[in-house]
């Protein structure tokens, strides 16, 4: 299989070679050049494995040979051996048709795993075929530098090096950064703002010179890589839950659109899924998108689901890629008019077609702790505030009472315990595992915000080549 970038205008390229370029040349986002077709038969036979069996026969079309099928399999078994529940991704009736799937089993207690902890042993599997070795750098303003250095930790072909701003994330976040002891992570604080952070990282990849010799790569939400690996949960939920014989229905509290994006993948996959929710909070502008066609961009506004507090919902160019049937050039100009204009629409009939598949609802802050009160008293469940908004949108856009609605809960409640107690007057713990985050030893690196005196780093702790 060949994937084409969304922009139409770099070259086609196998599995292994988009799963280290990340973006395509022309800023575009690769995506599968034609869908596989997971058949009746198929799905049914899916039904009784495990969630690594299942993974390995829904990722092997996709990886079409670049990963050998036996590397793959260890891959996956390896992956998800240590997730913290045995079926990887329970399923829990919270109502007469209503479930949820908890995606917060992995390392970081966010659903960012379930791909991450994947990609990092793709990565390191193809680089050691080649023998070579990348440099991953990233920024975060708490939650995806975890799941980034957990992902990356131990692996031979990899350093990863991740800026957060100094004092401005939580405990537990910075905790969970800088409590990894492996020598090829590096946890660095930055005096200055997550805008800083941003800024530092996009000026090292500007940086030519500096970027080749270390071969920088980064592992963020736009790689394929870590979209199909979602693709997984969508298959075991629908063939738990009846399909191919039955359709499904999902709600997905979105930010980035990379974990809702999947959900329309399987579906292009042949996967019988009937509905895909997106809940929003304040930062809305995917919901506005779906009722009126028009992307406009807003401010970002910090909230209590703050991973999704976000303007620009990058995933997002792969539907319009399809929504614009495969023209490269047309999403070019969309993306050009858009970054111009600070907003760009669809005509009606590509939105009609588009609200086929998918449905949004919005929450604010207070209608946030509102749900999560009533999922408490209705189901006894401790939602964290993104995946009450996904709850509650399933409500909201539910659509036929007797299709199955699984809802993703996205993030374990403990790590958002603040706004789960004023919602609830409950405490969610730790799971038992990561019970002693706070004893663990901290070990990380505080910078000013230079770029300079942040290259010299990276250049001196960079374990293998570069200059
Ligand atoms: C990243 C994240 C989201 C948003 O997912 P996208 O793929 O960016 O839409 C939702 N909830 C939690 C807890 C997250 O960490």
């Amino acid at each position: 299989m060949k994937y084409v970038s969304t922009r139409g205008n770099s070259p086609a390229l196998a599995f292994d070679d988009v799963l280290l370029a990340g973006l395509a040349v022309d800023g575009g986002l690769y995506v599968p050049s034609q869908w596989p077709e997971f058949g009746p038969s198929e799905l049914r036979a899916m039904a009784g494995l495990d969630y690594p069996e299942i993974a390995c026969r829904v990722i092997r079309p996709f990886v079409d040979g670049a990963i050998p099928d036996d590397r793959l399999a260890r891959m996956a078994a390896d992956t998800y051996r240590d997730f913290g529940h045995p079926a990887i991704a329970p399923l829990k009736q919270l109502g007469a048709n209503t479930w949820l799937m908890e995606l917060f089993h992995g390392p970081t207690l966010a659903f960012k795993d379930y791909a991450l902890q994947l990609v990092g042993r793709m990565f390191d599997d193809v680089l050691a075929r080649r023998g070579e070795r990348v440099t991953i750098v990233g920024a975060t303003s708490g939650d995806t530098g975890s799941a980034a250095i957990e992902a990356c930790r131990d692996r031979a072909s990899l350093d990863v090096f991740i800026l957060f701003p100094e004092g401005r994330v939580s405990d537990v976040q910075r905790r969970q950064m800088t409590t990894v002891a492996a020598d090829n992570v590096h946890a660095i604080a930055v005096q200055g703002t997550f805008d800083d952070c941003q800024d530092l990282v996009k000026a090292m990849f500007g940086d030519a010179v500096f970027r080749d010799a270390h071969r920088l790569s980064a592992v963020n939400s736009i790689n394929w890589a870590r979209v199909m690996a979602q693709i997984v949960y969508y298959v075991v939920a629908a063939v738990r839950l009846g399909a191919p014989d039955r359709a499904v229905s999902f709600a997905v509290p979105t930010g980035n659109f990379g974990n809702v994006l999947a959900g329309w993948a399987a579906w292009k996959s042949g996967l019988p899924v009937d509905r895909l929710v997106i809940g929003t909070n304040r930062n809305d502008i995917l919901f506005r998108f779906f009722e009126t066609g028009e992307m406009a961009l807003a401010g970002v506004e910090p909230t209590i689901s703050p991973s999704m507090d976000i303007q620009i919902s990058s995933n997002f160019e792969r539907l319009l890629f399809d929504m614009f049937d495969g023209d490269g050039d047309a999403v070019s100009r969309w993306m050009a008019d858009f970054r111009e204009h600070g907003s760009v629409a669809v005509d009606d009939s590509r939105l009609v077609e588009a609200r086929r598949k998918f449905a949004a609802a919005r929450f604010d802050d207070a209608e946030t702790l509102g749900v999560m009160k009533e999922a408490f008293d209705q189901t006894g469940e401790l939602l964290d505030p993104h995946s009450a908004i996904g709850w509650a949108a399933a409500r909201r856009c539910r659509g036929n009472p007797e299709t199955p609605m699984v809802c993703l809960a996205t993030a374990h409640p403990a790590k958002f315990p603040e706004a789960v107690g004023t919602a609830t007057g409950e405490r969610p713990g730790l799971p038992a595992r990561m019970a002693d985050l706070f004893e663990r030893e901290e070990r990380f690196t505080v910078l000013p915000n230079d770029l300079g005196a942040v290259q010299r780093f990276i250049e001196a702790a960079s374990g293998g080549a570069g200059s």
